[in-house]
C-alpha cells in the first residue's frame, strides 16, 4: 500500500463514526434536556413548530430545515419505545431499528397536522379551514403589570387525542362507510304522488356523517378523536401593559383534525389586592391604584405633621424601591392636597414595547393624596396649654374670630331693616 492510500484508508476510519455522531442531539434541537417529561417534549414541539414553520418565515431556508429537524426529533422522542432506543443507542440504534420496521419516512407537515389539526399549515396558507377563536381572562395583580413577569397558567381545551393520534380508532383502522361511500350524505327519495318523487338530502345515520366508520373505538376519545383535557401555557407580561390588553396565543385554542386550531387570546385583569405572604409582596404598592400611566395613594397624617412640617414617610413601590416623602420643619399640608411624584407611576407601555421617547418620559405619575387625622381627645392639660397660647396669640395680633373663620360677616351682609 502506498502511504497516500494508508493515509485515506485512516482517513475514513476515522470519518465513518464522525458522520453517524454528527446528526444533532434531539434533545438539543427541541431545547430540553434528558431528564424531560412527555409535556415538556410536548410543549417544545408546540412552541418551536410554529415558530419555524415555513408558512411563518417564507423563503428561511434555515428555518425550514429547522422545522424538518423538529419534527423528526418530536416523533422520535414523543413515543416511549423510540425514545427509550434514542436514549441507548442514539442516532445509530434508531437507524437500525428504521430498517427493521420497513422505516417509515416521516413527513413534517403531516406531524404538524397532527398536533394542531388541519393540513399541516397556518389557516391563510393553503386553503385549510380555521376553528373558532377562543378567549379568556387572566387577573394578576398590580405588581405583576408594574414589574412584568412570565405567568404561567393552566386552560382546559379541545385537544387532539394523543392516544390514536386524532383517528378515532383504537388499531388506528378507519373504514369508509358503506351505506354512503364515504360522503357523509344519504339521498332518500320520496314518492309524493304517482311517478312523482322528491329526493332529500340527509346526514348519513349509519357514520353520523363523518363518512368512515371505526370498529374498535379508541378507548381514551372513545371515537371523538378529541378530548378536553387542560393545558399549560406561558403568558409574558410586559411592564406597563394595560388593563384589558390581549395577549394572542397563535393556533392555540381547540383543536380538531378537521381544522387548524383558530387562536387563543388572553384578556388581563387586575386582581384585587390583597396582602402578601412574603414580605417582598407587602408593599405599600399593593394597594396603589392605577389609572392608566398613573398610579394613586392616599398618605394619612396626623395634626401634628400637616401643620407643623417635619415627617418623612417611606412608601415601598411595587417593586420593592422607596419613594421617600417629607416635608421639613414649618411646611404646612393642607387636608387633602395631592402631591405629584413625577415618574413613579406605571412604565409606559405602547405598541409591545416600552416606551422609549428621549423626553425621559417613560413612567406616569404617581400622586398622593394627604388626609389629616385631628386628635378626637386631647389630654386635659394640654388642652388648657394649647388654649391658653391661642388666646394670647389671638390678643397679641388682635384676630377678629368671625373674620378669620373665613364666613361672611354676619353683621355687615345682614340685610337692614330699612333695606327691605
Ligand atoms: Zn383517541
Ligand atoms: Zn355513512
Amino acid at each position: 500500500m502506498l502511504p497516500f492510500q494508508i493515509f485515506a484508508a485512516l482517513y475514513l476510519l476515522l470519518l465513518l463514526p464522525l458522520l453517524s455522531l454528527c446528526a444533532e442531539d434531539y434533545y438539543k434541537i427541541l431545547q430540553l434536556d434528558r431528564s424531560a417529561s412527555e409535556r415538556d417534549i410536548k410543549r417544545a414541539y408546540r412552541t418551536l413548530s410554529k415558530k419555524f414553520h415555513p408558512d411563518k418565515n417564507p423563503g428561511d431556508e434555515t428555518a425550514q430545515k429547522k422545522f424538518v429537524d423538529i419534527a423528526e426529533a418530536y416523533e422520535i422522542l414523543s413515543s416511549t419505545s423510540t425514545r427509550k432506543i434514542y436514549d441507548q443507542y442514539g442516532h445509530e440504534g434508531l437507524e437500525q431499528h428504521r430498517q427493521g420496521a420497513n422505516g417509515r419516512a416521516h413527513d413534517p407537515f403531516e406531524m404538524f397536522s397532527r398536533f394542531f389539526g388541519g393540513g399541516g399549515h397556518f389557516g391563510h396558507a393553503g386553503g385549510h379551514r380555521k376553528g373558532p377563536d377562543m378567549e379568556t381572562r387572566l387577573h394578576l395583580p398590580l405588581q405583576a403589570f408594574y414589574t412584568g413577569r412570565e405567568v404561567e397558567f393552566t386552560l382546559e381545551k379541545q385537544q387532539i387525542c394523543d392516544t390514536c393520534e386524532g383517528s378515532g380508532s383504537a388499531d388506528g383502522k378507519v373504514e369508509t362507510c358503506d351505506k354512503c361511500a364515504g360522503h357523509g350524505i344519504i339521498i332518500q327519495k320520496h314518492m309524493l304522488a304517482p311517478g312523482m318523487f322528491q329526493q332529500v338530502q340527509m346526514a348519513c345515520d349509519k357514520c353520523g356523517g363523518k363518512g368512515k366508520t371505526i370498529k374498535k373505538p379508541c378507548s381514551v376519545c372513545h371515537g371523538n378523536r378529541v378530548v378536553r383535557k387542560p393545558v399549560s401555557l406561558s403568558a409574558t407580561i410586559e411592564p406597563g401593559m394595560a388593563k384589558g390588553a390581549r395577549v394572542v396565543f397563535e393556533n392555540e385554542a381547540d383543536e380538531s383534525p378537521d381544522w387548524v386550531a383558530g387562536d387563543l387570546i388572553v384578556i388581563l385583569g387586575e386582581k384585587e389586592p390583597e396582602l402578601g405572604a412574603s414580605d417582598e409582596e407587602r408593599t405599600d404598592g399593593t394597594f396603589f391604584r392605577r389609572k392608566g400611566k398613573d398610579l394613586f395613594w392616599k398618605e394619612v397624617l396626623s395634626l401634628r405633621e400637616a401643620w407643623m412640617g417635619e415627617w418623612t414617610r417611606n412608601i415601598t413601590h411595587l417593586d420593592g424601591h422607596v419613594v421617600e416623602l417629607r416635608r421639613k420643619r414649618g411646611e404646612v399640608v393642607q387636608p387633602l392636597a395631592v402631591e405629584t411624584v413625577k415618574g413613579e407611576g406605571m412604565p409606559i407601555w405602547h405598541e409591545g414595547h416600552l416606551h422609549e421617547h428621549h423626553d425621559g418620559e417613560e413612567y406616569g405619575n404617581l400622586f398622593v393624596e394627604y388626609a389629616v387625622v385631628l386628635p378626637d381627645q386631647m389630654e386635659r392639660g394640654m388642652e388648657k396649654d394649647f388654649f391658653a397660647l391661642f388666646e394670647k396669640w389671638r390678643k397679641k395680633n388682635g384676630v377678629d374670630l368671625l373674620k378669620d373663620s373665613g364666613r361672611p360677616n354676619p353683621a355687615s351682609s345682614k340685610p337692614t331693616k330699612d333695606e327691605l
